[in-house]
């Protein structure tokens, strides 16, 4: 395995029942997230949140690491993913979209895709409390690139300040819904005062990587053991 490539795990739904066809890709079961979070632990690596995985992203730090994120924020990451995690002392960054809190993923429903319910403020807690940290995925999960440049702005800037102010702790990571961003808007992310942006570009981090647009590894229920197995160390999927 090439060591100085870094992979983010990208995960959304950690859940045991298909919530619908046009999801199932996106769902993970729990029996595989604990399999694969085992692995990764057999194989001497430490799942990071982006905070803990910084240093490692810009050379400072050495070791066998990968990034573990969640987008979205849903409630079964709270159920599902948090104990797992804990589990295999792993720790993970879920990116909340802030003016969603204890709400359902209203951006999804006009695709077809069936309501799924989205962590509450006391439920964000549990999951800080348990060790893990949040992100911000802007205030509605918007595409930034396609509207209104003050739009943008307020989306990007304001996830961070409500996400401060309502659990008091720093916001340094951002993640683009859709994975839609423009030179534009890295700016914009960066000028809010962000530390690391990631998007659902599929590759592994290398040490030439811009820390604002990081790529990912997709985490799918078809990523059975082997193919997770070679999904953290090889560039080709
Ligand atoms: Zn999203």
């Amino acid at each position: 395995m090439n060591h100085k490539s870094i992979p983010i795990l990208m995960y959304h739904n950690i859940d045991p029942t298909p919530i619908g066809t046009a999801t199932r890709g996106l769902n993970v079961r729990p029996k595989l997230f604990r399999s694969q979070m085992w692995l990764l632990k057999k194989l001497g690596y430490k799942g990071l949140s982006m905070t803990e995985l910084q240093p490692y992203l810009t050379g400072k730090k050495q070791g066998k690491v990968v990034g573990v994120t969640f987008d979205d924020g849903y409630k079964n990451n709270l159920i599902h993913a948090l104990p797992i995690l804990k589990k295999f002392n792993h720790s993970a960054t879920c990116y909340i979209v802030s003016q969603k809190i204890g709400g359902i993923n209203e951006w999804d429903i006009e695709k077809g895709i069936p309501e799924n319910p989205l962590m509450s403020e006391d439920e964000i807690r549990k999951w800080i409390n348990g060790g893990m940290e949040i992100g911000a995925h802007t205030q509605n999960h918007i595409h930034l690139s396609n509207c209104d440049i003050e739009v943008a702005k307020k989306e990007i800037q304001q996830s961070k300040s409500d996400l401060e102010r309502r659990f008091n702790c720093p916001i340094d990571h951002f993640c683009y819904p859709y994975g839609d961003y423009n030179n534009e808007i890295v700016n914009m992310v960066a000028k809010a005062g962000y530390k690391t942006a990631t998007t659902v570009r599929k590759g592994r981090v290398n040490n030439k990587e811009n820390l604002l647009e990081l790529p990912r590894v997709a985490i799918r229920n078809r990523a059975i053991f082997p193919i997770f197995f070679i999904k953290l160390g090889n560039n080709l999927y």
